[in-house]
């Protein structure tokens, strides 16, 4: 195995790009981040931190609450944990060159051993982010010839944070920035702090102005408080259920 983020590294022109540099960190920690990413084609960016880096996957369709929809997570390089932190632009003709959101953040704990599960291609854990809980599979697909990245599949448990298939998708119902409230028009606009905003703690020219001062608080857009959602949906759903004799 080459040197750890060196296929990062060398996929990003660090003088055009304000993304971090990447280096494996020393931590044992259990972050995890989904950044929704306007680039050639939108989708959502699934990190889990192994080892010191964040592990990644490209979700085109975006996490589905359902439980046992199969979305399709291309596995990519692996990412420093200073990623988790990136909100903002990459130039233009720049790799993966387009907006970047955190859509959501927080811990993950894996079932059984992640490092051997990783290997094996199936790792299975729970999630406490803002928007995502609960329990989650990633699980890869058998290779086929010619494929230039390993094909994985997320999908959710059936638990009380799953949802049916009728009741609202959290990726309309929750898409703004879990760090700052924007949109991606308003990150893609600088709207706010004039700047990329990093919310890392690197130094450098590019975070100056990127104070961890939320960009505006705007309640009313805000996605509704997780307490709000799972529970009740689930009874409901039961209760559709039952009639069907499931
Ligand atoms: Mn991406």
């Amino acid at each position: 195995m080459s040197k750890p983020l060196s296929a990062y590294n060398a996929k990003r022109d660090f003088r055009q790009t304000a993304e971090p540099r990447g280096r494996r960190a020393a931590g044992t920690g259990n972050s995890f981040v989904v950044q929704k990413h306007a680039a050639s084609r939108l989708h959502y960016d699934f990190r889990l931190e192994l080892d010191g880096v964040l592990k990644s996957w490209a979700v085109a369709k975006g996490p589905s609450l359902v439980a046992g929809e199969k979305r399709l997570a291309v596995h990519v390089e692996d990412h420093p944990l200073d990623y988790g932190g990136f909100e903002g632009t990459i130039p233009k003709g720049q790799y993966g060159g387009g907006t970047v959101m955190l859509w959501d953040r927080g811990r993950w704990e894996p079932e059984g051993d992640p490092g051997k599960d990783y290997g094996k291609g199936r790792l299975t854990f729970r999630l406490d982010g803002e928007k995502l809980h609960g329990r989650w599979h990633l699980v890869r697909m058998r290779s086929r010839a010619g494929e230039r990245n390993e094909q994985w599949l997320l999908i959710k448990s059936d638990d009380e944070w799953a949802r049916a298939a009728d009741e609202p998708d959290l990726l309309d119902e929750a898409p703004l920035s879990v760090a700052t409230g924007r949109s991606l028009d308003e990150i893609a606009a600088g709207a706010g702090t004039g700047a990329n905003v990093w919310q890392s703690n690197r130094a450098g020219p590019e975070n100056a102005a990127a104070a961890p001062k939320p960009a505006r608080a705007r309640p009313e857009r805000r996605p509704p408080a997780p307490a709000r959602k799972a529970a009740p949906r689930k009874a409901a759903r039961r209760a559709r259920k039952a009639p069907a004799g499931r």
